[in-house]
């Protein structure tokens, strides 16, 4: 039988490959590669999408975060306040600005900043906090903006796996000070190639990420400040542009999906199944479950993500470091046992195929190989 993998990206462009192609070719008979109105195109629409008055396209979600600190004036001396358990790129922004990434450790149930242990982390250096939206799932924006406002910190939204995700009817981008958003392939919003943008209705932060982009200049060669080269490629802008009005039928797809798992998946023994939050609605980048650990180690997922592997479900861990604990971060002085619940899930998250197109037959293949490792007795009888 054919292998069911995490993501596939082909069926989506051959379900739009005659619009999607033609947009190409006018960028590639226009002759501007860099900029232009597919580019400026891209950033109206999305601001829309988004309810914000403005979005800066940029070069990839990293350099989004980046520019975003940078704008709000981050760096040496200061703190940003960041989950352990997320994308390395979420805490490597921080440090890219030259501030300090500090952690709070997040709930197991949404995979997303415990906001009741938020406050304990904040210190007279702290400049802002990045809430991160993982895999599609909001963070409880009301309590972080809350804390946020007592505090005078910035919200640093990280939306690079929420595209399209809402918090209390709010696109989240639009709820902190300014969003990031990631073009990569496999986000919710994913071209063919990096690519990320900021969102914001603050003008003086959007003109500040604008000059940032284009190394720290507003006028070509007379240079205000030190940025760097972060600007979209007009060709992904034009993909893009062909792609953002599928989003919402795409991400009700994958609402529908999770649905089915959480029925398919409801009696398998062994298994937290990912939670939605009140207030907010995911759109399911990934749908991540946890194999409870029976100790210190991963060991169990491990079996359970050979065993789906052998019945030919392709299974992801994301992540089996938390960020704290990575090499690159040895300086930070960080032990195990810091952020027990980071650590927890590591071990036992594992990631099943996600993707608009998954059909139901696949999920059930999905569901009977879970079962089946995780109570083989049952699935035989
Ligand atoms: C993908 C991702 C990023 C970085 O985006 P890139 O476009 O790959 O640079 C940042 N944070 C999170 C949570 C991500 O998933």
């Amino acid at each position: 039988m054919d292998k069911i993998p995490p993501v596939e990206l082909t069926q989506q462009y051959r379900a739009i490959a005659d619009e999607l192609l033609p947009a190409v070719e006018a960028v590639i008979s226009s002759g501007r590669y860099i900029g232009g109105q597919a580019v400026t195109t891209l950033e109206s629409s999305l601001a829309q999408f988004l309810g914000c008055t403005e979005v800066v396209a940029c070069n990839s979600g990293t350099d989004a975060l980046y520019l975003a600190m940078r704008a709000l004036d981050i760096g040496p001396g200061d703190e940003v306040l960041v989950p352990p358990f997320t994308f390395f790129a979420s805490a490597e922004s921080v440090s890219m600005t030259g501030a300090r990434p500090v952690f709070a450790d997040i709930e197991a149930e949404t995979f997303n900043l415990d906001c009741d242990r938020l406050e304990a982390a904040i210190t007279p250096r702290t400049k802002a906090i990045m809430p991160v939206h993982l895999f599609g799932q909001p963070a409880n924006m009301t309590a972080v903006m809350e804390i946020a406002e007592r505090y005078q910190l910035a919200v640093v939204e990280d939306c690079a796996q929420a595209t399209g995700a809402c918090w209390d009817g709010r696109q989240v981008g639009a709820i902190g000070h300014v969003g990031c958003f990631s073009f990569f392939p496999t986000k919710n919003l994913g071209g063919m190639g990096d690519g990320g943008a900021v969102s914001t209705s603050d003008p003086a932060i959007a003109a500040k990420v604008r000059v940032l982009k284009e190394h720290g200049s507003k006028e070509r060669y007379y240079h205000e400040a030190l940025g760097v080269n972060s600007r979209l490629d007009a060709l992904q802008a034009a993909i893009l542009n062909v792609k953002l009005p599928y989003l919402r039928e795409w991400n009700w797809r994958r609402r529908s999906l999770a649905a089915t798992y959480q029925a398919l998946l409801a009696d398998c023994p062994g298994i937290a199944l990912p939670q939605g939050v009140k207030g907010g609605q995911s759109v399911w980048n990934q749908f991540t479950i946890r194999i409870q650990s029976d100790g210190s180690s991963g060991e169990r997922r491990d079996r359970v993500k050979q065993a789906l592997f052998d019945a030919g479900v392709i299974s992801m861990i994301y992540y089996p470091v938390p960020i704290h604990l990575q090499e690159a971060y040895a300086d930070l002085g960080h032990k195990p046992g810091d952020f027990p619940v980071s650590e927890q899930c590591a071990r036992e998250v594992l990631s099943l195929p996600m993707f608009p197109e998954l059909t139901y037959a696949q999920q059930k293949r999905v569901a009977e190989a879970l079962y089946e490792a995780l109570s083989p007795s049952a699935a035989v009888a």
